[in-house]
């Protein structure tokens, strides 16, 4: 067998699309979205990601703020911009790059966002209203994922899905979002006792992981969908996930590809909270 390939590259530009048909018509009521981002320390691949954010929006019509600090900057600088940015009506989405630096309290700084202006949905108030099935800004990766379903149009309701992964950022939301859709959810982690056991009796496997081709083709159950969360950098520079995917290819029914499946679709939610939020102000001024 050989699986269909869901092509985040593809789907993420025509959302990015259609955001940026919402962007201009907000313009156009006299709201531009703009997205807040702040970065602290000099970590590179933190800032390779929020440039590439940062361009994302300007292609969809968003304003972006780039709000740059030292490594060694004192974390009340930063929640005094935190509050600064809540205050501002100019700006309708914040986002902490992270991680942050060890001397920050990261929890602190990500309850200091807004929650209206939560586009990355960490906060404890957006991820609790998520839990509960209520209306909240999800976390852009597993929110993705989610749209990469709803575009292959794979039924969830009643399906057995395993998401190896429990990080707050993947993992822990994923899982909400597939229950909340009526998936059967089991959450795997590093104290699992027999991981291939939960995996192959998965008709959807999501792999949040962080180890180069961590799920192999022996793992996966003939026909099942795979979705391949991890970003992980080999020895010779190259981007691979957390899926053996050539192997699994020829066992699952759909997968999705590193590069060019789950990422772009991530920086995609990230726009689409930011146009939602400024629709919400917009709405709100009768604008
Ligand atoms: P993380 O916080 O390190 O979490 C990794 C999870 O994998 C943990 O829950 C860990 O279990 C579990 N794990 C580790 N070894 C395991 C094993 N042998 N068996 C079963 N589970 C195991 O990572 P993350 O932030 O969730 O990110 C996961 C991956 O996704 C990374 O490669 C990251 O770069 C990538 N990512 C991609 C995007 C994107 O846009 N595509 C966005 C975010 C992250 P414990 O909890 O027990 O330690």
């Amino acid at each position: 067998m050989s699986a269909s390939v869901i092509d985040g590259n593809a789907l993420a530009a025509r959302v990015r699309g259609e955001l940026a048909v919402r962007a201009t018509a907000l313009a156009a009521r006299g709201v531009q979205p703009c997205l807040a981002v702040i970065l602290v320390g000099n970590d590179p691949a933190s800032a390779v990601y929020v440039r590439n954010k940062m361009a994302a929006c300007e292609k969809a019509g968003i304003r972006s703020l780039k709000l740059e600090y030292p490594g060694d900057i004192d974390p009340v600088v930063v929640m005094a911009k935190l509050a600064e940015l809540n205050a501002d009506a100019s700006v309708h989405g914040i986002l902490v790059q992270l991680p942050l630096p060890s001397r920050f309290d990261e929890g602190a700084v990500l309850e200091a966002i807004s929650v209206a202006k939560d586009v990355d949905g960490f906060h404890a108030e957006n991820v609790g209203r998520l839990s509960q099935g209520q209306d909240a800004f999800s976390p852009c990766t597993p929110h993705g994922v989610m749209k990469m379903f709803e575009a292959a149009q794979l039924r969830l309701a009643g399906a057995e899905v395993v998401v190896i992964g429990r990080s707050n950022i993947v993992g822990k939301p994923m899982a909400m979002l597939l229950i909340n859709a009526g998936a059967t959810v089991t959450i795997c982690h590093s104290r699992t006792r027999d991981l291939a056991f939960h995996t192959r009796r998965a008709d959807i496997v999501v792999a949040a992981v962080g180890k180069p081709r961590f799920l192999t083709a022996d793992m996966v159950k003939p026909g099942a969908a795979v979705i391949d969360v991890g970003i992980n950098r080999l020895p010779d520079g190259k981007l691979c996930g957390d899926v053996d995917f050539a192997a699994v290819s020829e066992v699952a029914g759909l997968i999705t590809p590193v590069p060019g499946g789950v990422g772009p679709m991530t920086i995609a939610m990230l726009l689409e909270n930011t146009v939602i939020a400024a629709e919400r102000v917009a709405r709100e001024a009768g604008q």
